[in-house]
C-alpha cells in the first residue's frame, strides 16, 4: 500500500494590504490546501467570521495558548497578537495536504527556524504607491492604524530578501497562477521525491 506523503508547509507573507487573502481565495478555487486559521486579539473586522477567518481571542486566551505550546509561532503586529496553533497544522500535514501559512515576517521566522523546511512566498505590491492607495481604499482601518501597517510594511518590503519566492501582485489572476506554479515546483524538488517512489 502506499504510504502517505507528507504535505509542505508554505508561508505566504507580504504586507497588509498588498492582496494575500484574494490572492489565496483564488488559488484555493482550483487546489485543495489546508489554511490555516489564525487567533488573533484583534476585533473581527466586518465580514469576519469567527473560526473562519481567524479564532478571535481575548488577550488573555491568547496568552493561555502560549503557556501550553500550543502555537508553532506568535507575533504582535500592529498592537495585536497573532498566532498559528500548531496541532492543525501537523494534522493536516500527517494527512498529506499543504498548508498555507498567511502570517507576518516575525512569525515567518520563527516557523524557519524550528522548520528550515518550510517554503517561504513573498506577496510585493507592483510599487509603494499601489499599497498605499490599497490601504487607504481597503476603508476598514482607522488613519492612525493605516500610518501604523504602512510603517510595518517598509520593513517587511525591505527584509523580503529572506523569503525563497517573490510574487508581485499585479493582477489577482496572474499572482494566484505563479502561487500554484511555486507549489508545483516545490513538489517536483528531487530531494524527497526519490525516497517518495523507493517506498512505494
Ligand atoms: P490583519 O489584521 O490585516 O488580518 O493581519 C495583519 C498581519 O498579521 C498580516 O500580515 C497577516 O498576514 C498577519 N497574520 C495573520 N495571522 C497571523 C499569525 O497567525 N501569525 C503571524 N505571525 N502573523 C499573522
Amino acid at each position: 500500500m502506499d504510504k502517505k506523503v507528507r504535505g509542505k508547509t508554505f508561508i505566504v507573507a507580504g504586507p497588509s494590504g498588498v492582496g494575500k487573502g484574494t490572492i489565496l481565495k483564488k488559488l484555493f478555487e482550483t487546489h485543495d490546501l489546508y489554511y490555516s486559521v489564525s487567533a488573533t486579539t484583534r476585533d473581527p473586522r466586518e465580514g469576519e467570521v469567527d473560526g473562519v477567518h481567524y479564532h478571535f481571542l481575548s488577550v488573555e486566551e491568547f496568552r493561555a495558548m502560549i503557556a501550553e505550546d500550543a502555537l508553532l509561532e506568535h507575533a504582535e503586529y500592529a498592537g495585536n497578537y497573532y498566532g498559528t496553533p500548531k496541532r492543525y497544522v501537523d494534522e493536516a500535514m500527517d494527512a498529506g495536504r499543504d498548508v498555507i501559512l498567511e502570517i507576518e515576517m516575525q512569525g515567518a521566522r520563527q516557523v524557519c527556524a524550528k522548520r528550515p523546511e518550510t517554503i517561504r512566498i513573498f506577496i510585493a505590491p507592483p510599487s509603494w504607491e499601489e499599497l498605499e492607495r490599497r490601504l487607504v481604499n481597503r476603508g476598514t482601518d482607522a488613519p492612525e492604524k493605516i500610518a501604523q501597517r504602512l510603517r510595518q510594511a517598509r520593513v517587511e518590503l525591505e527584509n523580503a530578501g529572506e523569503y525563497d519566492y517573490m510574487v508581485v501582485n499585479e493582477t489577482v489572476e496572474k499572482a494566484a497562477e505563479e502561487v500554484a506554479a511555486i507549489l508545483c515546483a516545490e513538489h517536483c524538488r528531487v530531494d524527497g521525491r526519490l525516497e517518495e517512489i523507493l517506498k512505494k
